[in-house]
């Protein structure tokens, strides 16, 4: 059977597009949102905090229209949230509120706020958490915004920092269960959602509306004012969001960001605009945890880019092949730059690089003329000379069949590596995934290739603020409060210390934590609610949209952590006796120099229990047999052969 990635990249027949995108006539961009401001719904406020309330069913005629297709789309797919009891506490009039819906203590993927004023609802970012070896085979994990569901009709609209994957996957799930809320991001962050939406066929009811860093967009946004102001990161276009509330509460959120004054193709953050921010009084600022324990700055591009021009140009020998995140689009131009100075051809491997190369292209992030940079397919390259060869490919640490990883196992559709072929790690590696990185090496060693990471050259830079950074910022926006996010604890307590070594009270430094519900008063204090949001880990698995704590996911972990036995009883359906020989099946329980003494006293035990059972209470219930069944073998196993199966007893009446 051809294989079913190879189909993918075959499917995508890449031309470089010629046409800018926004003279293309086909699904325009919406330039302003009209019905924003028609979409307050009031509900009535109870007199104390702890009390529950429930949404008025007041109606909002402009999402009503969304209704039956987004009801169909989550019927077809099976990926409706679930049911929740869980009501938000009253708000207090004139009180803003702000929730982590994300994991707030740990570092990567899980990314998401509200924030409430009145009965109006934001929502910042999207996140989504790829497969880990702790969701047992599961796709990936999406935001619980179970109780949000509830609130459908009050969520005003969603902001987008910036268009990182674990910012933005989950809004093919979220938008449809919240009936679509208008959408607001920087240009390359809505195309490239635009792109992800357009795959779920949810493009046409979508609403997403472009932005410009450093603009203000109040007009359009009632209640709320947002300003985005631009900050560097790993993708163009990133930015963060100053939101002013009617309430007088001020917050700077930050995000994923850095401070880069030689970035590759962005602007550097505008440093001006958040000083100016600082004018406002802001109430709190929430920032990026990630680097924190890094010293001093981040490497600038401009750093690594004169690393890769040195290795571009010194390589004689055979292919170079540089690995990065396809959404590093600013990594691209500078290989451009470099190719085109040094006169080699660049071959672009993987569907998402060529994608998001094509779509930063044709906005004008990415300048390149078309001869110079092409799809890799084995027409393409074999004319031209491997030492005049750089090959950009992609390389997802959550990715199992990434391109990179393709080439390790010798699966890829279009190159083989070979000895003298030198691959350049233009990443880092993600916390974590050291080992499977390290796996990763090991392979493409054995097949010969020479091995350049940041350890042996400039080649990558971090893409979170460092201490220094964090400090530029912390001084800028001056906040009352200061709030260290997305990070592991650990991370986040490391930027409390680096606040509090530039002058913050501790006091001033706000530690929440997952699910918190913090309320901002007018005059500025904070209130944290002694209720939590009831947040579940949910994942999307195969077609479907699950709990993790379900029954399927549990069985999973006792599979990884034990083995299986299944014993089949053959029995008369009348005199309840064993008819034949029991029948066994194990995986992974025996070895192969026992198997015939263990099997035999599995059987000899397996009969006895049975047979004891039914003797002593002839009209068992077959569900209750099995339990008795599979409780007595686990005490034998465990005792005799110290091991922990999964045992399933099967009871076929013949
Ligand atoms: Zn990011």
């Amino acid at each position: 059977m051809k294989d079913f990635l190879d189909e993918l990249d075959n499917e995508l027949n890449w031309v470089l597009e010629e046409t800018p995108i926004e003279e293309k006539k086909s699904n325009p961009l919406p330039k302003t949102n009209k019905n924003t401001n028609n979409r307050s719904v009031i509900i009535k406020k109870e007199e104390t905090e702890t009390q529950q309330k429930q949404p008025t069913n007041n109606n909002q005629k402009n999402n009503t229209q969304n209704t039956w297709n987004i009801t169909g789309y989550l019927n077809k797919k099976s990926l409706n949230f679930p049911q929740t009891k869980f009501y938000l506490p009253t708000l207090r009039d004139w009180y803003t509120r702000f929730i982590p819906i994300g994991w707030n203590n740990e570092t990567w993927a899980k990314n998401m706020w509200m924030v409430q004023y009145w009965d109006d609802i934001v929502l910042i970012d999207c996140w989504v958490q790829f497969a880990e070896t702790d969701m047992f085979w599961a796709n990936y994990s999406v935001p619980d915004v179970s109780f949000l569901t509830r609130y459908k009709k009050q969520i005003k609209w969603f902001i987008i920092t910036h268009a990182h994957l674990d910012h933005i996957w989950s809004l093919k799930h979220v938008l449809p269960a919240l009936w679509m809320p208008p959408l607001y991001g920087t240009k390359l962050t809505i195309w490239l959602i635009k792109k992800s939406l357009e795959e779920y066929n949810l493009l046409e009811k979508a609403t997403l509306i472009e932005v410009e860093a450093g603009k203000w967009i109040k007009e359009k946004i009632w209640p709320l004012e947002v300003e985005f102001f631009k900050v560097n990161h790993s993708i163009p276009d990133s930015s963060g969001v100053y939101i002013k509330s009617p309430g007088w509460a001020k917050f700077v959120h930050t995000w994923d960001f850095k401070i880069d004054f030689t970035p590759a193709i962005d602007a550097p953050a505008d440093l001006t605009r958040i000083k100016k921010i600082w004018d406002e009084w802001i109430s709190l600022l929430l920032s990026d945890s990630t680097g924190s324990i890094r010293k001093w700055f981040c490497k600038s591009e401009k750093d690594i880019g004169e690393s890769l021009e040195k290795i571009v140009a010194n390589h004689t020998k055979w292919r170079l092949i540089i690995a990065a995140f396809s959404s590093w689009i600013s990594r691209v131009q500078q290989l451009v730059d470099i190719c085109n100075k040094h006169d080699r051809q660049i071959f672009l491997s993987w569907r998402s690089m060529i994608e998001n190369v094509n779509i930063a292209r044709n906005l004008g992030y990415l300048k390149v003329k078309s001869w110079i940079i092409k799809k890799m397919t084995p027409k393409t390259t074999q004319w031209i000379p491997p030492h005049k060869q750089v090959i950009i490919t992609t390389w997802s640490q959550w990715e199992e069949f990434s391109a990179l990883a393709r080439m390790s196992e010798g699966k890829h559709n279009s190159i083989e590596i070979v000895k003298w072929d030198t691959i350049v790690f233009s990443s880092s590696v993600v916390p974590g995934n050291e080992k499977s990185v390290g796996w990763l090496l090991n392979k493409l060693v054995k097949l010969g290739a020479n091995i350049i990471t940041k350890d042996d050259w400039e080649v990558h830079t971090w893409w979170h603020a460092f201490q220094e950074e964090q400090k530029i910022m912390l001084k800028l926006v001056r906040p009352k409060y200061f709030m260290p996010i997305y990070g592991d604890l650990y991370f986040r307590h490391v930027h409390k210390n680096t606040a509090m070594s530039i002058g913050f009270k501790e006091e001033n430094v706000l530690m929440l934590g997952n699910w918190n519900i913090v309320d901002f008063a007018p005059d500025g204090a904070v209130f944290k609610s002694r209720i939590k949001v009831p947040i579940q880990d949910l994942i999307v698995d195969g077609h479907g949209m699950w709990t993790a704590t379900s029954h399927v996911l549990k069985a999973r972990e006792k599979m990884m952590n034990s083995w299986v036995l299944v014993i089949l009883f053959r029995i008369d359906k009348k005199t309840k006796a064993i008819l034949w020989h029991l029948k066994l099946e194990t995986r992974w329980l025996v070895y192969l120099e026992e198997v015939r003494y263990v099997h035999k006293i599995i059987i000899k035990k397996a009969k006895e229990s049975y047979e004891n059972t039914i003797k002593d209470i002839p009209d068992i219930e077959e569900k209750d047999l099995i339990k008795v069944i599979k409780t007595d073998m686990e005490t034998f196993l465990l005792k005799r052969i110290d091991r922990e199966p999964m045992i399933i007893p099967m009871i076929l009446e013949v």
